[in-house]
């Protein structure tokens, strides 16, 4: 015999039919209809239906579904969101040129930031994009040495480190027993705080001896976050320096740009990581597609001694603010007035090995834009791998490519933060940042002389189930990006 509570299901249920078999209302708030779904976690590449609500991947279907709205994506690759686990810019407008190359989360690992907790609150509301820094040792060094000056986002208010003059303590002074404790408090607190990890930037605090970065990785492995590194110089040495000492202590670590960092050591680079992952380590690597760098020449990286740590000299420089050549001249000149150089110092086969290679994320190192002015990979890193290297070169297929923007780096993160398992993945449960591309079109059109034009082939960018950009242009108001931090 049947219970009134069963009865009562069973009617519901069959008016939900009747309803549904009628006139059905949406259940999504979009749906994504008939692209092509490639995501590389779960290696599906096959015409999908997405349906997206509350900013969630709710639906994942060969069969139609209905939505309030629907995006006709036929012809075009659906893709998880671009993750930049490298970029400075974080800006408005940084990240707005980074949405259409096809990024939805964007974080700067590297130099990061301190405090930690001021600047997360500075963020939000104003990100197009979702954001996160970790605690980073070159400003809490600085918050050591120079108490008065508050860095905070090292890329950004560089003109408060230029403030300080040539050869700063911050920098160039080894520290005393109460400096160190005053960085490792200010460090810990920073993890306190949310902040992704450690980031590094040795070649830029030359004073840091070994004896404080090992310090530092402590606490990086008694936390249980990465320690992200800029290593001390350029070349196999220093990369060699930085895995043993996060074998000593026991700390995860990222190597930043290996482009740059290895230079012309990147076969003997490459087979020392993968030895040491074989071996159990956990240790990972990015790589921008340009052979430039970028950095400030007023920092310390431009100390005497740069030509022989980077392998070049004053031609190999351009000012980034007009494109022109250094000499000996107007290097001192523009050192003392301080902004951003173009350092032309990587061969193409050495970045195009790291860029095929297994395992290594694609990551922009994207420099904040200033008056228009920079270097192209805060806006093309992405569409460049895709249409240049995948497309036209052959380095690598679509999916090994699309791994490495999108799982690849999730994964780097996910052990400490756990709300990177909902990023970098088409599948139910995950956060609705996804990109629309057209892999027959897309490339990047940002050069040195124009670096902020975006990318082209990128149509459509979702993050958090909101449109970033809609018909290849971007929605000026959007703000749907929200804080990736440790909670
Ligand atoms: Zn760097």
């Amino acid at each position: 015999m049947r219970s009134p509570l069963r009865m009562l299901i069973g009617s519901g249920f069959a008016l939900g039919l009747f309803v549904s078999a009628c006139s059905r209302p949406p259940q999504y708030d979009l749906v994504i209809a008939n692209g092509r779904v490639m995501d590389p976690a779960s290696q599906v590449d096959a015409v999908r239906n997405i349906g997206v609500l509350g900013g969630k991947i709710v639906a994942i279907s060969e069969g139609k579904l209905q939505g309030r709205e629907t995006l006709n994506a036929e012809g075009y690759v659906v893709s998880p969101g671009f993750i930049d686990l490298h970029a400075h810019g974080q800006t408005t407008g940084d990240l707005q040129i980074k949405a259409r190359d096809g990024v939805t989360t964007a974080l700067d690992l590297e130099a990061g930031v301190y405090p930690v907790a001021g600047w997360y609150r500075a963020m939000e509301g104003k990100a197009p994009l979702n954001y996160g820094a970790t605690v980073g040792h070159i400003a809490a060094r600085f918050a050591a040495f120079h108490p008065d000056i508050e860095v905070g986002h090292w890329a950004i208010n560089r003109s408060k480190v230029a403030s300080l003059g040539a050869m700063p303590a911050g920098s160039n002074k080894v520290a005393s027993e109460k400096e160190l404790s005053a960085m490792e408090q200010a460090i810990r607190q920073g993890l306190d705080e949310g902040g992704l990890g450690i980031g590094f930037g040795i070649n830029y605090t030359p004073a840091a001896n070994q004896s404080e970065i090992e310090a530092m990785f402590r606490v990086a492995a008694e936390r249980k976050v990465p320690a992200f590194v800029h290593t001390r110089a350029f070349g196999i040495a220093a990369i060699r320096e930085a895995i043993d000492t996060a074998k000593k202590t026991g700390a995860s670590l990222h190597i930043v740009h290996v482009g740059s960092s290895a230079i012309g050591d990147m076969k003997e680079v490459l087979e020392l990581i993968d030895s040491n992952k074989a071996a159990g380590m956990d240790l990972t690597t990015e790589v921008y597609p340009y052979i430039a760098a970028s950095t400030t020449l007023e920092s310390a990286m431009f100390d005497p001694g740069w030509q022989d740590n980077l392998k070049i000299n004053y031609g190999d420089l351009a000012w980034a603010a007009t494109g022109e050549r250094l000499n000996q001249e107007s290097f001192d000149r523009y050192r003392k007035e301080g902004g951003w150089v173009i350092i032309y110092m990587m061969k193409d086969e050495n970045v195009e090995q790291a860029i095929a290679h297994a395992g290594i994320m694609i990551a922009s190192d994207g420099v904040p834009f200033v008056d228009g002015k920079g270097h192209p990979r805060g806006a093309g890193t992405f569409a460049r791998v895709l249409g240049l290297y995948c497309r036209e070169k052959k380095l690598l297929s679509l999916m090994d490519a699309l791994g490495k923007m999108t799982v690849i780096p999730a994964q780097r993160m996910e052990g400490h933060v756990p709300s990177m398992k909902r990023k970098g993945r088409l599948s139910v449960g995950a956060d609705a940042d996804i990109t629309v591309f057209d892999p027959k079109t897309v490339i990047d059109r940002a050069t040195f002389d124009e670096p902020t034009t975006p990318s082209a082939g990128i149509p459509h960018v979702l993050v958090n189930g909101v449109f970033v950009v809609r018909d290849g242009g971007i929605v000026e108001d959007a703000r749907p990006g929200r804080p990736v931090r440790v909670e």
